[in-house]
Formats: structure tokens, C-alpha cells, sequence
């Protein structure tokens, strides 16, 4: 799965007698599997978590349109507090790098040799006009998984017959390249079966999206009379919105919506920016052999709020990017120089229920930034049967089993 080797992934660390503390923020796909390889490796490691239970936005966009339930989506933190890591429920508020201590809510801090950041997104609720919290609980992005992602299927399941579903998806780079196409095919789906004379208009503030092909394939075969893709270039920009009227605005257009799910842009989550490992783009920048932060020495930064060259902001990348920045981590407090790594990334999409896509890559550093080993990974056919669409239905659902599991359980 990585670069690093099983053996040296899991072997035990010489700290010549001293133990490093190493301190996680954020229990998600990225922060509770370097914690738990960490714990894994014999590193001291406190592994800092401000919710209750995590929601994976992996496979929400079943949740939206009724597929399965929120519970589906649902992970408790005990099995991974017995993993050997401490595991404290607190919000990590600010971080001092020269006194290298982790203040928490709660008034206390936590000292630390190597700090791993692993917050994920914040909402930008600055950027389009009209668009701010408020305006999201009519307006729902359903981007971090929970109560958005039941009431946009609250409102798509009370909407009435005949009515308009308006879509925006951001400009890169944002969490999850292909998500909002997959739910426009969902809700596309959804509409077709249950709502056949509503429509489905998908804004997009950019021309090319991951999957583009293999989706447009599947949008003119299945929802040619559903869904209408706005791009770019179309004016599919959003420049306001009014959420009381429920009303999307473009540069060409107006259009008034029965329901509009609006993703804003998004940047790495507060604390990254606390912890002065943001640049302007909102996003940390890394070593990609360490993940450690380019701009603050001491703290590695993985998962969505980092700055992954050519990986995708997905599950699956801040699984790989957690276990080699772990392995980094063993390396730099053993006084071991990091292996350069090779990471994978898979992500699969349903353009309807049981018809899967996917796309896979292979990464590795190069001239300082993470990029894509050439010839390896690959898409999805455009012709596949609709057997082989079925089956890719089936291992993205199997993938989603094994690492909830290999994460959480
Ligand atoms: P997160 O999973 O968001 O975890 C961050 C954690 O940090 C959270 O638990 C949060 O509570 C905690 N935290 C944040 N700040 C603090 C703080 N200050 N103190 C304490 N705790 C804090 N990816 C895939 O691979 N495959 C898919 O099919 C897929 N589908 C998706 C569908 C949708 C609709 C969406 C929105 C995303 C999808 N993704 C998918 C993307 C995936 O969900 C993210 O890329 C992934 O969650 C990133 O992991 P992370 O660990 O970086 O962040």
C-alpha cells in the first residue's frame, strides 16, 4: 500500500531510552491511522479529538438521497482508544512551535517533541456572497458529514413533484475531486425514480472535473432528461446567493431552486492556520517525504488540510499519507533518515445505485512536491458492462468495510 515496507513500518524504534512524545490532532481517516501506527511502532503518542463520535463523508452521498442511513456512517472512538494510544476528547485551540505545546479548550496543554496536524477541511463561508452559516441551514453543503447530510435528504425527500435541485461545486482544490458529481448522479437518480418531473441543474465554477468522461458517459445515458451541467465556461460560477429567496445567481442566470446544496471553497481546518502552517491558499505546504510542514519546523501536516501535489483530498490519500508520515516520524526520532515513499490513492463513484466508476494513481516525490508515477493507476473503461459496473459498485462498498475497520475498529 506504501512505499515503506511492512517490516519497517512495524518495527520498534531505538530512542536510545527516552520517549518522544508525539501528539495527533484530529481522530478522522488521516489523524486515528498515523496515531494508531505510531502506537503500533511504540511511539508515546496522545491523539486529540474534539467530537464525539466521526461521521465519514465517504459514502454521504448515499445518505442524501435515502440509499442508507446516517448510522452507516457512524464511528465510536472506543476501539481505537485501546490501540495503546491516549486518546483525549478536547478541541485543539492553538499551538506554541518554539515552546512545542498544544493548547487545548479546556485551559490545559499538552507538551510534544513532533506534532501532526490532521484537521481537515473549514467551510469558507467569506467567499460567495450571500453564502455564510445561516445561509447553509437553508442552503445545506453537506460537506462535513452529520446533520448537513440529513437535512439535504430531508429536503430532497420533502420536495415537491415537478421542483429544481441546484448543485454548485467549487474550484479547485477542495475536499473529495469527484464528490459533488457523484451526488448530482445520485440525486439525478433519485429524481428520475421518485420525482420524474423535477430537474437537476449542477453549477460548476470550473471546465474539467475528475471522471469527466466516464460521468458525462453516464449522464447521457441515464439522465439525459434530469440533469443540466452548467461549467465555467457556461457561466456556472455562482456570484451570489439569497437564501431566503432561495435563489442561486450566475453571471448569466438566475435560478430559483426548491432545493440548492451550495459547496463552498474550503481551506485547511482553523488550527493548521493557528499553528502558522497555512500559506495564502488556505492549505499547508509539506515535505512530501515527511509530511512535515514547510513553514513550521517540528509539525507534519496530513490528510485534507495538506498540500499533496497531484493526490486527491480523499479518504483513501490521507490513509496512505498517514501511514508513511508515521513511518517518517519513527525514522526522525530514532535518528533514521525517511525513506522516499511511493502512495496510492482509489476512489470509487456511483453514477447511479450498483453502477460504479473509479480512478486510481500512484505518487511519489518529485522535485518537492507529491506527483503522479506515470503509467500507473488508471480509470475505469468508458464501454464497461454493466456487470463490471456493477462490480465496481461492489468494491467501493467493500473498500469503505475495510477501511472504516482498519481505521476505527
Ligand atoms: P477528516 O476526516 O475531516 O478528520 C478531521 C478530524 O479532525 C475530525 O474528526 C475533526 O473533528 C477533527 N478536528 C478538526 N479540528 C480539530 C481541533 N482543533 N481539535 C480537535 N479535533 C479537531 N474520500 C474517499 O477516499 N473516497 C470517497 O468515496 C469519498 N467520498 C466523499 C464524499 C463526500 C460527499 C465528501 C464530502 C467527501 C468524500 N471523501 C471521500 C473525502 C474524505 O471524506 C476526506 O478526504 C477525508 O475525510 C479526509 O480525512 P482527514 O483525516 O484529512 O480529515
Amino acid at each position: 500500500m506504501i512505499g515503506a515496507t511492512a517490516a519497517s513500518v512495524l518495527a520498534r524504534p531505538a530512542f536510545g531510552g527516552t520517549a518522544p512524545r508525539v501528539v495527533v490532532v484530529g481522530a478522522g481517516f488521516g489523524g486515528a491511522t498515523t496515531a494508531r501506527t505510531l502506537a503500533a511502532g511504540g511511539v508515546d503518542v496522545t491523539l486529540v479529538e474534539a467530537a464525539e463520535r466521526y461521521i465519514a463523508c465517504t459514502g454521504s452521498n448515499a445518505v442524501v438521497v435515502g440509499l442508507r442511513g446516517i448510522d452507516a456512517q457512524t464511528f465510536g472512538y472506543e476501539a481505537l482508544a485501546r490501540t495503546g494510544l491516549r486518546f483525549v476528547r478536547a478541541t485543539a485551540t492553538g499551538v506554541d512551535p518554539t515552546a512545542r505545546r498544544l493548547s487545548l479548550g479546556d485551559g490545559t496543554a499538552l507538551p510534544f517533541d513532533r506534532l501532526i496536524l490532521a484537521p481537515g477541511i473549514d467551510l469558507r463561508f467569506d467567499v460567495v456572497p450571500g453564502y455564510d452559516e445561516r445561509a447553509a441551514a437553508a442552503m445545506p453543503h453537506a460537506w462535513k458529514a452529520g446533520e448537513q447530510t440529513v437535512l439535504l435528504a430531508r429536503q430532497l425527500e420533502a420536495m415537491p413533484e415537478g421542483g429544481t435541485v441546484v448543485i454548485s461545486a467549487p474550484a479547485n482544490p477542495y475536499r473529495c475531486p469527484p464528490g459533488p458529481y457523484e451526488r448530482a448522479s445520485l440525486i439525478a437518480h433519485f429524481l428520475k425514480t421518485r420525482k420524474p418531473k423535477a430537474k437537476l441543474v449542477l453549477l460548476d465554477a470550473k471546465d474539467t472535473f475528475s471522471k469527466q468522461k466516464l460521468f458525462e458517459a453516464a449522464w447521457a445515458k441515464l439522465y439525459p432528461d434530469v440533469l443540466e451541467y452548467v461549467p465555467l465556461a457556461s457561466g456556472g460560477a455562482v456570484t451570489e446567493v439569497d437564501s431566503a429567496a432561495m435563489v442561486v445567481r450566475t453571471d448569466f442566470a438566475e435560478y430559483k431552486a426548491d432545493v440548492a446544496c451550495i459547496i463552498p471553497p474550503q481551506r485547511a481546518g482553523r488550527i493548521a492556520a493557528q499553528a502558522g502552517c497555512t500559506d495564502r491558499s488556505g492549505w499547508c505546504p509539506i515535505d512530501p517525504v515527511t509530511f512535515e510542514s514547510r513553514l513550521v519546523p517540528g509539525i507534519h501536516v496530513i490528510g485534507d488540510a495538506a498540500i499533496a501535489g497531484a493526490m486527491p483530498k480523499s479518504a483513501f490519500s490521507a490513509n496512505s499519507q498517514a501511514k508513511v508520515c508515521a513511518q517518517a516520524v519513527i525514522d526522525l526520532l530514532a535518528g533514521r533518515k525517511p525513506e522516499s515513499p511511493k502512495l496510492i490513492n482509489t476512489c470509487w463513484s456511483l453514477v447511479a445505485p450498483g453502477n460504479g466508476i473509479s480512478i486510481a494513481g500512484v505518487f511519489r516525490p518529485t522535485d518537492g512536491l507529491l506527483a503522479d508515477v506515470p503509467g500507473a493507476g488508471g480509470i475505469s473503461p468508458i464501454d464497461a458492462p454493466d456487470e463490471v459496473r456493477a462490480q465496481e459498485a461492489a468494491y467501493g462498498e467493500s473498500w469503505y468495510r475495510t477501511i472504516t475497520r482498519d481505521v476505527f475498529g
